[in-house]
C-alpha cells in the first residue's frame, strides 16, 4: 500500500458546494514521521460567515425536503464510504498517528452513523393526546432547527464528524463543520463523500482554520446559526457555553472523561485484562472513553497487573501505516510530552514508573505504562491522561471502590467487571456516568445514546437521541 494520501483528498474549504481557496494555509503533520502531509485552507472569520450564508440558503430547501430523500443520500454516503474504507483509514493513520487496526475500526464505526441515521430519518414521531380538561387536543411536532455549527476534536477525525453530520442531515439541518487543526483531512474527505452521495450545495460546509477561537466566535454570534454541537475538552466546552449563553443557543456538548475501570471480587481476571486492553489501548489511550484509572480488588490485583503488563508488553509499537503495528504514534509531540509530564508527576509522588517496553525514537511514539500502588487522589486519578498509561488502585471494600470511582467532576463512562451481569448492573446503577460497560471493554455503538453526566457533557449523540439534538419541539393547541 502506498503511504501517500488517497487520490481524493480535498485540501480547500467547502462552502456552498465549492472547494474554496484561502489566502494563507495550514500545515498538516504526520506524527509518525514528523514530516509534512499537506497544506490546507486557513479560513478567516469572514470565510466562516460565508459558510453560514451558504448553509442558511441551503436550509430553505433542505429543511422542507422529504425525510426519504435525505435518507437516500445518507445511505449512498454509507455505501461510498464502505467501498472506500481503506482510503478513510489511511487518512486517519497519516494525520492522527493511530494504528491501522484502530483506524479501520474508526472508519467502519464512522460509516455506520450514515447507515443508522439513514434508517432513522423517516422515523421521527410526534405525539397526539387529548387535553385532560377536555378543552383541546395537544399535538407535539418536531422540525429541523436550522443551521448547525459543529466543532470536532483530533482523536476520532472521521467518527466525530459523521456522528454529528448524519443526524443533522437526517433531521433536515444544514451544517458547518470545523475539524481540529491537527486532523482536518479526514473531515474534508468525509464531506467529499457526502457531496458525491448527492448532498445539495451548502448542506455540508467545512471550514478549516488556525484561528478556531475568532472563527467560531463570528459563526456563533450570527443569528442565522441555530445550534452548536461540540466535541472536545471540558475546558473549551465551557468557553463555548459562555458564548452560546449570550444568544441562548442550544448547545450539545460531548466533553472530557476520566473513566474508572472496576475489577470486583470474583470477576474473571482474564476477561478483565482483555477488556482493559480495549478500554485503555484503543486509539493508544487517546479516547474520551478510555479507561483512565483502574480500581482492582485486592484478591486479584497482582494477577490483573501482571497479566495486563504482559499483554501490553506484547504490543508492537510503530507507524500505523504498517499494519503489523499494534500501537501507533500519539497525535503530536506536544500531546506525547503532556502524557510524559503526567508520568513524571507520578514519579515525583514516589511511584515506580517504568515503561513496559521501548518506543521508536523518531516520531511521537510512546510506550505503555502500568503504574501500581497508586493512591486514589493522586494526580494520575485526577487528570484525563489521554494516553497509554494505566494507574492501578487496590481496594478491599466494594462500596469504597464505587465512591472513589464517582469521585470526579467527570461522568462519561465507567467499566465494571463483576462476577456476573446481575451484579454488574447493580453496581452500574450506582455509577455517576452516562454510560457503563459491563464485563466488556467498549460501549460505543451508533444505535446507542452516547454522552456524559456532570462535566462530561450536555445531550446525547447516536441512537435516536442524537437526532433530537437537531430537532426543535413545537406544541400545537388545537380545538378539534
Ligand atoms: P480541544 O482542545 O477542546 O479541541 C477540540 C476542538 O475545539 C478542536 O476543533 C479545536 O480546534 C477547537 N477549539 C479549541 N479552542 C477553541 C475555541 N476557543 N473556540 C472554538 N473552538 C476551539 O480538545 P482536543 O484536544 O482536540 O480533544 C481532546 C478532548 O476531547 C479530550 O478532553 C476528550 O475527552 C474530548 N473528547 C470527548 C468526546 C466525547 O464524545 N465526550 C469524544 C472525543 C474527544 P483547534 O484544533 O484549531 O484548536
Amino acid at each position: 500500500m502506498s503511504v501517500g494520501l488517497p487520490e481524493r483528498t480535498p485540501t480547500n474549504l467547502l462552502v456552498g458546494g465549492q472547494w474554496v481557496q484561502t489566502a494563507t494555509h495550514l500545515e498538516v503533520i504526520n506524527p509518525a514521521t514528523l514530516g509534512s502531509l499537506a497544506e490546507i485552507g486557513d479560513a478567516t472569520p469572514e470565510q466562516g460567515l460565508e459558510a453560514v450564508a451558504a448553509a442558511h440558503d441551503a436550509f430553505q430547501t433542505w429543511g422542507v425536503s422529504s425525510a426519504r430523500s435525505r435518507a437516500e443520500i445518507l445511505r449512498k454516503a454509507f455505501e461510498i464510504m464502505t467501498a472506500e474504507i481503506e482510503d478513510c483509514a489511511r487518512l486517519i493513520v497519516l494525520e492522527n498517528g493511530k494504528a491501522w487496526r484502530d483506524a479501520m475500526g474508526e472508519a467502519t464505526y464512522a460509516a455506520e452513523f450514515f447507515r443508522w441515521f439513514s434508517e432513522e430519518a423517516a422515523h421521527v414521531q410526534g405525539d397526539f393526546r387529548y387535553g385532560p380538561n377536555g378543552d383541546k387536543t395537544i399535538i407535539t411536532d418536531y422540525r429541523p432547527m436550522g443551521v448547525a455549527y459543529m466543532i470536532t476534536p483530533w482523536n476520532f477525525p472521521a467518527a466525530m464528524a459523521t456522528r454529528k453530520l448524519a443526524p443533522a442531515m437526517a433531521a433536515g439541518c444544514t451544517s458547518i463543520l470545523k475539524p481540529a487543526a491537527e486532523t482536518p483531512l479526514t473531515a474534508l474527505w468525509v464531506a467529499d463523500v457526502l457531496e458525491r452521495a448527492g448532498a445539495p450545495a451548502g448542506v455540508v460546509n467545512v471550514v478549516t482554520t488556525s484561528k478556531s477561537g475568532p472563527v467560531s466566535e463570528a459563526i456563533l454570534s450570527d443569528p442565522r446559526v441555530a445550534t452548536l454541537s461540540f466535541t472536545g475538552s471540558t475546558y473549551v466546552g465551557k468557553l463555548l457555553l459562555e458564548q452560546t449563553a449570550k444568544r441562548v443557543l442550544p448547545s450539545s456538548m460531548e466533553l472530557g472523561g476520566n473513566a474508572p475501570f472496576l475489577v470486583l471480587e470474583g470477576a474473571d481476571v482474564d476477561a478483565a485484562v482483555e477488556g482493559a486492553m480495549v478500554a485503555k489501548m484503543r486509539n493508544g489511550g487517546a479516547a474520551c472513553t478510555a479507561a483512565n484509572r483502574f480500581y482492582v480488588h485486592a484478591s486479584v490485583a497482582d494477577e490483573f497487573a501482571m497479566k495486563f503488563e504482559a499483554a501490553l508488553r506484547g504490543m508492537k509499537i510503530g507507524p500505523g501505516i504498517d499494519q503489523s503495528n499494534d500501537l501507533g504514534a500519539m497525535v503530536s509531540v506536544k500531546e506525547r510530552d503532556k502524557i510524559l509530564e503526567i508520568v513524571e508527576g507520578a514519579s515525583n509522588e514516589g511511584l515506580a514508573t517504568t515503561a513496559v517496553s521501548e518506543a521508536p525514537g523518531e516520531g511521537a511514539f510512546l510506550s505503555p505504562y502500568v503504574i501500581r500502588d497508586v493512591q486514589h487522589g493522586s494526580s494520575l486519578t485526577r487528570n484525563e491522561i489521554f494516553g497509554p498509561v494505566a494507574p492501578i488502585v487496590t481496594f478491599e471494600d466494594q462500596a469504597e471502590a464505587i465512591r472513589m470511582a464517582n469521585d470526579t467532576e467527570y461522568g462519561l463512562i465507567s467499566y465494571v467487571f463483576a462476577k456476573d451481569a446481575g451484579e454488574g448492573i447493580k453496581v452500574a446503577r450506582q455509577m455517576e456516568s452516562g454510560m457503563v460497560a459491563i464485563n466488556r471493554g467498549i460501549a460505543s455503538d451508533p444505535a446507542a445514546s452516547f454522552g456524559g453526566m456532570k462535566e462530561s457533557g450536555l445531550g446525547r449523540e447516536g441512537g435516536f437521541d442524537g437526532m433530537h439534538e437537531f430537532l426543535e419541539t413545537q406544541y400545537f393547541a388545537v380545538d378539534l
